[in-house]
């Protein structure tokens, strides 16, 4: 079965749903219209991988800032050290 994202035109609602046949109508669980923009469904892997990327990311920005608050702080105590 084929899952699909939905964006519902109502209430602005994203959901994802299960489509169980052709005839099947998805609605939104918030405010059950059927009034729904089907999104481009992305698979759960690359989902997966893309918040990996974006946990790797950010770690490498904290490492960055660490360096640069050490070499800050070097800086200060070299400055400072007569
Ligand atoms: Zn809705």
């Amino acid at each position: 079965m084929p899952l699909y994202e939905y964006a519902c035109l109502s209430c602005g609602d994203r959901f994802e749903a299960l489509l169980r046949g052709a005839q099947a109508a998805a609605r939104c669980p918030k405010c059950a219209s059927s009034e729904l923009e089907r999104l481009v469904s992305v698979p759960r892997v690359q989902s997966a991988s893309t918040r990996a990327l974006t946990m790797k990311a950010a770690r490498a920005r904290d490492r960055q800032q660490g360096e640069e608050r050490t070499r800050a702080q070097r800086e200060y105590e070299l400055s400072h050290d007569d």
